[in-house]
This record gives C-alpha cells, structure tokens and sequence, in this order.
C-alpha cells in the first residue's frame, strides 16, 4: 500500500485499485484456512461443501447488489477477459445461423477486441466504430451501425487506458429498439461511477482486482431475457448453470463478494476523494507548457488521468520515474513497446501516444502520493527535454 514517508515508489499504475483491500484479504483467509468453508462448493453431501456454497452464495448477492442484477443472473469467471469472451464467443456461435453482424468499438479492451477479430476471421462481419477526440462513442453512431442481422454489440463503460466514459443507457436503448444484444465492459465502471444497467445491457463483464479485489476471479452478468441467446465456450461439469464449468474457487469469490460490498458501501465517497487527487494531479503537471490531456478531464472516470509530455518518450519517462510505479498506456500494450492503439485511435500522432503516460488512482492513493508524483514527473520531464537531440 501506499503511503507518506514509504520506501517503495508511490503506486500509480494499473489501476492503483489492484491493491487488494485488508477487508478483502481476511474474508479470502476464512475460506482457505477457516472452519470448513474449504470444501468443494458443489459437494453437497457434507456440512464443509454446504459451508463453501453459502459463501459463494453470499458473494454471488453482493456482486449482484453492487449492478442492481439477479444473483442468478451472476456467472462467475476468471475474470473480465473471460467473462467478455463468453459474451462475444458465447452468443456469436450459438446464432451463427440466424445474425452475423457484430459491432464494436476500436478502443474497446483487446479482452473484446480479439474474440470479435476471431469472429471475423470464422465469418462473421464486424463494424468498428470510432471515438470522437474525447474518446466517446456516439449512441446514433451506434444506432447507425445496427442491421437486421446485427447479433451483439459491445461498448465498454469506461475505457482502461484514457477513462473516457461512454452513454451505456443510450446505446443500450438503440440496439433494445433494433433488437440486438448489448455487453458492456464495465470492469473500469462498477464501485467508481453509477453502474445500474441491469435492464440497459444483456451482458456486462466485470473483474475483482479493479475494485480492490483478488486478480484471477471476475464474472459476467447474463440478464435472465438473454439467456437463451448464450451458450457456454467451456464444458465440463455444468457449474454456473452450465455457462461455466470448473470447480468454482471459493476463497476467490469470497473476496470479490467483500469488494463489491465494499465499492457498494464505499464507492461513492472514494470516487469523489480520487476525483479530487485527480484534478490536483492535472493542476500541477498542466503547469509545464506541452502538457496534453488525452482523458475528458470534465466527466472522466476519476480513476484515470492519462497525459502526453511533447518532446518525451514515454519510456525513458516512466524508467526516470523511480519514485513512482506508473505506466504508458495499459499493462498490455506497454509489454510489447508499441504506441497505444487507443491514443492512436482518438488522433494522437505516434509521438504524442509514445510520450503519454497513465496514472491511475485507487481507494489507498493519498495526497502524498499525487504531490509526490506530480513533483517527479515535472522533473523528468524536464530533464528529459534538456537532454533531447
Ligand atoms: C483489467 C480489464 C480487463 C481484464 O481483466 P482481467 O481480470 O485481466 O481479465 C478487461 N477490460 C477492462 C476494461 C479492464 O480494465
């Protein structure tokens, strides 16, 4: 965790959210070394598989409460990237025969853009729409986009990498009154903005470790009326009313039950806090001139602020920064050194997408943390300037 005077850097990166919460952590612990609740959660011939299933149940409530869904509609996965391949995988082969014709959105999360890319490639036509400068989608964009074929669409709440928020209640409209299907990636949104799409979208996929949760546990939301346009893309023992098999992980659940409790109870207040820390973050890099914001820094997601420094590569900016964990754009792209597809996507030259990094803020980033970062990356960059050819 962070905090004022700590050795390790201030942590910005990835979702500063991937802290895992000391809540979440104990009730995670009851399950692995508590007083039974480490049976199989499907055994249901002994007290230790009842003890286990009341756990996911409880947890399977919480996720549900947190999105105002059914706890049946709650299908638990490993995560988002799971939960949206079922979504896309799972409704596109299950009606291959009746709608081929997908849309998206070419800043979606590559958890939505492969399995619509693999797809394509099985034969299925898929319209990528573009985002305005700001990073949004326009709902009529959306509503130009449906055919009659159209299956799914798939428009993420908040984008990962520039926390750009898009109108899910709009789009979920237009393609409710052209009679597709929607999913929504709301792996950014849920515990930071309001989320309460049950009845907008059919499908929405979300993930633990964003929200302070443990990584490797997710699910996907299927509202009770889109059922019978999903099928599963594992099988084995039937699990998650068949849309999932596998032996569900108990502890995992448990402590994404406690995060959405938490985000429920907490959410609120946390938002406003980061939104705070955001905006004094932006104050003091704005200072330096050649300063871009590449997030709407007005209705973004308080979670992310995402800059271009002109003149800077990103880089050799974030291997400057010791003082801080921070990143250029997602965990993702940053591994294989190209300039991100989403800056890319809303016009940023190369340049600018290259000199971008992403801060991001969580429930643990303090005042220190955000002066401390401000402070550092001001120094970087302009050491980095002075030294450029
Ligand atoms: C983090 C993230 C994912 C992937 O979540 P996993 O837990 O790695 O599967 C998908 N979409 C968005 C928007 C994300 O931020």
């Amino acid at each position: 965790m962070n905090g004022a005077g700590a050795a390790r850097p201030a942590y910005l990166d990835n979702a500063a959210t991937t802290a895992v919460d000391p809540r979440v952590a104990a009730a995670m612990a009851e399950c692995l070394t508590g007083e039974g609740a480490y049976g199989n959660p499907s055994s249901t011939t002994h007290a230790y598989g009842h003890e286990a299933a009341a756990r996911v149940e409880a947890a399977r409530a919480e996720v549900a409460a947190l999105v105002g869904a059914r706890p049946a509609e709650i299908v638990f996965t490993s995560g988002a990237t799971e939960a949206s391949n079922l979504a896309i995988l799972g409704t596109a082969r299950a009606n291959a025969d009746r709608r081929r014709h997908l849309v998206t959105a070419r800043t979606e999360h590559r958890a939505t853009l492969d399995p619509m890319r693999r797809l394509e490639r099985e034969g299925f036509a898929v319209t990528w729409l573009a985002a305005d400068r700001d990073g949004r989608i326009a709902p009529d964009a959306v509503r130009a986009a449906l055919r009659p074929d159209t299956l799914l669409v798939s428009i993420m709440q908040v984008n990962n990498e520039t926390g750009a928020v898009q109108d899910i209640a709009a789009i979920g409209a237009a393609c409710r009154a052209a009679g597709a299907l929607l999913h929504s990636d709301l792996a950014q949104g849920v515990g930071k903005l309001p989320t309460l799409f049950a009845g907008q979208v059919d499908f929405a996929s979300f993930t633990a470790h964003k929200i302070h949760g443990p990584k490797g546990i997710g699910a996907l939301y299927v509202a009770a009326a889109a059922r019978p346009w999903i099928a599963p893309i594992v099988f084995g023992g039937g699990q998650e009313r068949g849309l999932r098999s596998g032996t569900l992980p108990t502890h995992q659940i448990a402590g994404f039950g406690r995060a959405c409790a938490l985000a429920r109870a907490e959410g609120t207040a946390d938002a406003a806090r980061m939104a705070g820390l955001r905006a004094a973050l932006w104050r003091n890099l704005s200072e330096m001139p050649g300063v871009l914001p590449n997030s709407p820094l007005a209705d973004g997601s308080p979670a992310i602020l995402n800059v271009s420094f002109e003149g800077v590569e990103g880089e050799s900016l974030v291997t400057a920064l010791e003082e801080i964990a921070v990143s250029t754009g997602s965990a993702c792209s940053s591994a294989s050194g190209e300039p991100s597809y989403v800056l890319r996507a809303l016009g940023r030259s190369t340049e600018l997408a290259q000199g971008s990094l992403r801060f991001s803020l969580g429930r643990f980033t303090t005042a220190t943390d955000i002066e401390r970062a401000g402070d550092a990356v001001r120094r970087a960059v302009t050491r980095l300037r002075g030294i450029a050819p």
